[in-house]
């Protein structure tokens, strides 16, 4: 039988299926005598203490298991643990409506949980596996529970479950683990991050595996096009077989790639740089080769939280992450907020078109003290090492100007107060909007560099909302007319002597940031997953090839057709390794 999800971690697995199902949490509500009041608050407090203990105790683990990057989903526990309102709401349930405590921190997580479920953003509504997780783990204290749900695993399986939270992920045995097969979740949820992290495969989004897997039952698992098989024939584990020694030669043939330079045959050198969203994923970037940040996206800083981070905090972070990159450049990107990033607390009202709204710079605009704190945080930062400044979803020159002038003033407040900065910082913008791409040449006067996002540039050149799935096969990175804005944008810059860059995902594809390249990008940025192979495709082509590529692609009149132009000419001249992994390839 065959069962497709979302591919959410890459790689392959056969075994057995282990089935590893929910202990059952029952909470009873129970009314407390006023006398036990005391005991009952203490009760919570201590199973607080406990689940702070397990999970300081896993993050641990995982920080050198895998490094701090991985380890900042369990800070992230460990703050809801530690958060003032849960505690006191709590505590206060207790005292005033004399409930047991397992109820009321039920309730109290049952409405943060509800508030996440119905959140517009993915990524935030995922991140109520994470409440789900640690409410888990604060009732398995309460109750007494015992957590070692998979005890019997014994053997390497695959296992299957509705739904697992990071810190089950993170816990499972790392050799007793094939693969996941989960009934619910994401991509970006944080099981399958975690998953990622410790290399396992994983599908997500697999509907009914385990009405209709039993365990001991053999599956395959495909983690890179979300497909799982139960059962598979002789024919279908030979073929495995073949695949998992290709894998295997790709990931050897990858790991030689970290010291080298993204430069092509010919000698042409490009800046390979990677995305950040968290400061904690510095240490991913630093450790892929990259040869700086080339997008570091400062808003998630202001999301999850309840109230605007202030300087100190931001500068704190910053300084953390310019200081790892040890002189290579960081380029922040200022608060990208609005959209599909809404902090509650910035008083932004209900859009009918939040992409077409307050947004990025215009949304920054608005609040200028809270953008010049941000520059000050920057700047200040810039004493440690190389920072870049741009502006996000910039749709004319005035607002340019405008931002380049509370940058000005926020160099003042620096200087008055005597703090050290780089007065040299390059400042430069996102080309996301066809208004940009546009005006790219009066843009160019102003901005010392321009990297394009295509995520947006996309969504805005093809009016196809970028998160819309019904729309996911016409949002085309390869459509001629997102092509010839990007051609467009590069030509005015180097007119005008600017370098220009690649931050959204199309740069992330090796075929495609060949195609980059002919176009002429001076830098490419992509997640670290992307970085070894991106560089092994730079370094496998002739500049000149690139180019002839790029002209005939300009002259294409659709996707498609661009699309078999690239696979005809680059799959030649890329190395094997860099292919898609698909399971019908030959060996
Ligand atoms: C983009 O739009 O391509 C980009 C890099 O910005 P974001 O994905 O954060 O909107
Ligand atoms: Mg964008």
């Amino acid at each position: 039988m065959r069962f497709e999800g979302i591919a959410a971690s890459p790689g392959i697995a056969l075994g057995p299926v282990y089935r590893l199902e929910r202990e059952h949490l029952a909470v009873r509500e129970v009314v407390i005598a006023s006398e036990d009041v005391v005991r009952e608050i203490e009760r919570f407090r201590s199973a607080l203490d406990s689940a702070r203990r397990d999970l300081t105790g896993i993050r641990d683990g995982i920080a050198s298991e895998l490094g701090e990057h991985e380890a900042h989903i369990y800070d992230a526990h460990l703050m809801m643990l530690d958060d003032p309102d849960l505690v006191q709401t709590v505590e206060k349930g207790i005292r005033e409506d004399r409930r047991n405590a397992e109820f009321v921190f039920r309730a109290y997580m049952g409405r943060v949980a509800a508030h996440f479920e119905n959140l517009e953003n993915e990524y935030l509504r995922e991140r109520r596996d994470d409440i789900v997780d640690c409410e888990r783990r604060v009732l398995r204290e309460l109750l007494g529970a015992a957590s070692g749900q998979a005890s019997d695993l014994r053997e390497p399986s695959i296992v299957v479950a509705h739904e697992l939270g990071p810190s089950e992920v993170a816990m499972l045995p790392r050799d007793l683990v094939l693969a996941f097969v989960l009934e619910v979740g994401g991509r970006t949820s944080h099981g399958a991050i975690v998953a990622r992290g410790r290399g396992i495969p994983a599908v997500v989004s697999v509907r009914d595996a385990l009405a209709k897997l039993e365990r001991g039952m053999p599956v395959m698992v495909d983690g890179f096009e979300g497909v799982v098989v139960s059962d598979p024939d002789a024919d279908a584990r030979a073929r495995y077989e073949a695949r998992r020694l290709r894998l295997e030669a790709r990931t050897r043939a990858l790991a030689t790639m970290q010291a080298e330079r993204a430069e092509t045959r010919d000698g042409h050198r490009i800046e390979l740089a990677a995305n950040l969203e968290l400061p904690e994923d510095v240490y991913g970037a630093e450790a892929s080769g990259a040869d700086g940040i080339g997008l570091f996206r400062t808003e998630f800083f202001y999301l999850n939280r309840t109230d605007l981070p202030n300087e100190e905090e931001q500068y704190a972070a910053y300084r953390m992450v310019i200081e790892r990159m040890q002189g290579r450049p960081v380029l922040f990107r200022t608060m990208d907020l609005g959209g599909d990033k809404v902090a509650s607390y910035l008083g932004v009202t209900h859009e009918t078109n939040p992409f077409l709204g307050m947004r990025g710079i215009r949304l920054a605009l608005t609040s200028p003290e809270m953008f010049r704190t941000q520059i000050r945080a920057i700047y200040r930062a810039s004493a440690h090492g190389k920072a870049r400044l741009m502006f996000p979803m910039v749709s004319s020159v005035d607002e340019l100007l405008r931002a380049l002038q509370l940058r000005d003033e926020a160099i003042a407040d620096l200087r008055a107060r005597g703090c050290a900065f780089d007065p040299n910082v390059e400042v430069g913008i996102m080309i996301e909007t066809p208004s940009a791409v546009w005006m790219a040449d009066a843009l160019a006067q102003h901005a010392q560099f321009f990297s394009i996002g295509s995520n947006d540039l996309i969504q805005y050149t093809l009016a196809m909302d970028r998160d819309n799935e019904r729309l996911s096969h016409l949002y085309e990175p390869l459509d001629p007319a997102v092509l010839r804005g990007i051609h467009h944008t590069i030509r005015a810059a180097h007119d005008a002597g600017r370098w220009v860059g690649v931050c959204g995902e199309m740069a992330g594809d090796p075929q495609t940031a060949v195609l980059l390249l002919g176009l002429g990008v001076d830098e490419l940025s992509v997640s670290c997953f992307d970085v070894p192979r991106i560089k092994a495709a730079i370094r496998s082509v002739r500049h000149e090839a690139a180019q002839a590529l790029a002209s005939e692609a300009l002259a294409c009149h659709s996707a498609a057709a661009v699309r078999r132009l690239v696979r005809d000419r680059v799959n030649a001249l890329l190395p094997s390794f860099l292919a898609p992994e698909r399971a019908g390839e030959a060996p």
